[in-house]
């Protein structure tokens, strides 16, 4: 799994992403406070009108103009408060789509050994579910919460004003609701985490199976992936159930909560009233006050419970940048194009090293066939030269710098990896093929597709280089899909490349078409080839072979076959086959 943002990282995340607004709050909160004033005359103004009116000291013309500066006061507060809504509304949107952009600059970044170890479900869990559920919060919530706390902060503070010790009668809501908060907070926060959790875990067991319905059907798993469906819905049920039966119990509180205040007030005006202590006025003005307490406080409940939910998703989604980064760049220039593996050691799984003390010196220009049985290590062997996986132990660098010291961008430009897994981008041809680099002219990317031969059919398209391919678009046959892959690479030019069954999808002809244009646009670069078909082998400088995650014997073709060692069988009973 990967990582949760704990409470306090969570905490100081979200509050840093405030205050990169803080000027925008500040003019919101501005807004709203003169908004939250306005509505606060009226019940002043009801207070003065009573205590004259009782006093029979009110004229026509006195209840005239009261009545008007009401209706002004309350005419510009509704215009005040729309304005403030919306610039609320505009503020929650541009937090909501800077959280999102973050996420998804954080998620193309990850670690490649990281994502795959966490499984695809639970990161897609992050980016969909939980980022939905904070997007009402973010987006209509924030502001609305705004809105009630300053309200209910300035209505208690008029009420405190107008008669401290009538105001003191809306405090009895604050005992139960903080004990119930505290009874409520600690246990909600870990259900609704390990609900979105769960969630994650019935949409990764479910694309998994539908992505591999093939294998399901082959081995006939159905049984089993349903009712590995079944547990993760019995345990998101489970959890569901739980989060319900906690905001049962909340509501049930905070419900009181919210009625008893005008009644309290009424209860102990009346009291402090028959000892002449307040006047009919104050009790007018507080009541009203209380009433008004109402709606905000309803509001923040519905918010408080819809924040706890949101915590969790947030504190799962900010976790994501918790991921420890595979590289850190130092600025250091590659000195020369040779790569070096020094000593790598590499487990995926702690206590199952796959590579043991590897060293391998490419030179620059070679190809390099790496050929051995199958699970000996070759792939792992060609993500440690592309720098996909940092090695546990030793070190792969590249003109004297270690890959992990090279930045992203600073990596590819050196190694590249390539591999069977040909993926179609949603967009136009060109769009797929700039991938590599934005910033590339037309006449750059036609040039690319030239070189690896694909102008021909990109030309027969219906829209040329901007016909629109991918999920939803025309799709490409693998070998298309395979050669957007290569003029990427082509644009991305790489002195050294990794090919690892770059081609072994491809039916055999389209393979051996697709081989012969490699070889013309390798020409001059270092390649290293995971061989899967021992001719390959023949073709190439050198050869090594993979046993068991060592290289056992590392030379040209002709004096590993003179040899007689494990190349040479291989090669005999490739062969005789
Ligand atoms: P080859 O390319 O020679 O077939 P690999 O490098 O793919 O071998 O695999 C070497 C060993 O590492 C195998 O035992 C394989 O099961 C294991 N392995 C490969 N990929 C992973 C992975 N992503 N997670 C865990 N183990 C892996």
């Amino acid at each position: 799994m990967l990582p949760v943002a704990p409470g306090p990282v969570a905490l100081r995340k979200t509050l840093g992403i405030m205050l990169s607004y803080r000027w925008r709050l500040v003019g919101v909160l501005t807004l709203q406070v003169v908004a939250v004033l306005s509505t606060l005359v009226a019940p002043q103004l009801l207070g003065r009108l009573v205590t004259r009116v009782s006093g029979g000291t009110a004229t026509t013309g006195y209840v005239d103009r009261v009545v008007g500066a009401i209706v002004v006061v309350t005419v510009a507060g509704a215009v005040v408060n729309r304005y403030a809504q919306m610039r609320a509304r505009v503020l929650g949107e541009s937090v909501f789509a800077d959280l999102r952009e973050r996420m998804m600059n954080r998620v193309v970044h990850l670690p490649l050994s990281a994502v795959e170890s966490a499984g695809t479900g639970d990161l897609v869990g992050r980016t969909t579910t939980d980022i939905s559920r904070i997007e009402f919060l973010v987006r209509t919530g924030v502001p609305q919460i705004l809105v009630c706390v300053v309200t209910i902060v300035l209505t208690i503070v008029a009420a405190t004003v107008s008669s401290p010790l009538l105001a003191l009668g809306l405090l009895v809501v604050a005992p139960p609701v903080w004990g119930m908060m505290r009874w409520y907070l600690p246990v909600a926060i870990p259900t609704y985490r390990a609900g979105s959790a769960a969630t994650a875990r019935i949409n990764g067991t479910v694309t998994e199976t539908v992505e591999h319905a093939q294998t399901v059907d082959a081995l006939a798993l159905g049984q089993r992936r349903q009712e590995a469906v079944q547990r993760a819905v019995a345990e998101a049920w489970s959890l569901e159930h739980l989060g319900v039966w906690l905001r049962r119990r909340l509501y049930l509180v905070l419900d009181v909560a919210w009625r008893a205040p005008v009644v309290v007030i009424l209860l102990w005006g009346a009291f402090l009233a028959s000892r002449g202590v307040v006047g009919l006025g104050a009790i007018t003005t507080v009541a009203l006050y209380a009433m008004e307490l109402r709606k905000p406080i309803g509001q923040l409940m519905f918010w408080i419970d819809l924040v706890q939910v949101a915590q969790a998703s947030l504190s799962r989604i900010l976790g994501v940048e918790e991921v420890a980064p595979d590289r850190v760049p130092t600025g250091q220039v590659p000195q020369g194009t040779q790569v070096r593996l020094e000593g790598v050691c590499f487990s995926y799984r702690e206590g199952h090293e796959v590579l043991h003390d590897v060293s391998l010196d490419l030179v620059p220009g070679e190809r390099l066939a790496v050929v051995g049985p199958s699970g000996s290590g070759k792939s792992t062997l060609g993500r440690m030269l592309a720098g996909i996986n940092p090695p546990t132990s030793g070190t792969v660098s590249v003109g004297g710098v270690s890959l992990t010291d090279l930045s992203e961008a600073e990596l590819r430009r050196n190694v590249a990896l390539i591999t069977q897994e040909h993926h179609v981008f949603s967009g136009s041809v060109a769009d797929n093929v700039r991938l590599a680099r934005p910033q590339a002219d037309a006449a750059t990317v036609t040039g690319a597709l030239e070189a690896i031969g694909a102008m021909d059919w990109v030309r027969a398209l219906p829209e040329g280089v901007d016909t629109l391919v991918g999920s939803g678009h025309l799709a490409l046959s693998p070998a298309q899909a395979q050669e957007l892959a290569l003029a990427r690479l082509v644009l991305l030019d790489p002195h050294t490349l990794v090919l690892d069954e770059a081609t072994s999808l491809l039916d055999p002809r389209a393979a051996r078409v697709l081989e012969r244009t490699l070889s013309t646009t390798l020409a001059g670069r270092t390649v290293v080839e995971v061989a899967h078909r021992l001719y390959t082998a023949a073709d190439a400088d050198r050869v090594a072979v993979v046993m068991d995650g060592r290289i056992v014997e590392l030379g040209t073709h002709d004096e590993l076959v003179a040899a007689g060692g494990e190349y040479a069988s291989l090669w005999r009973a490739w062969n005789q086959g």
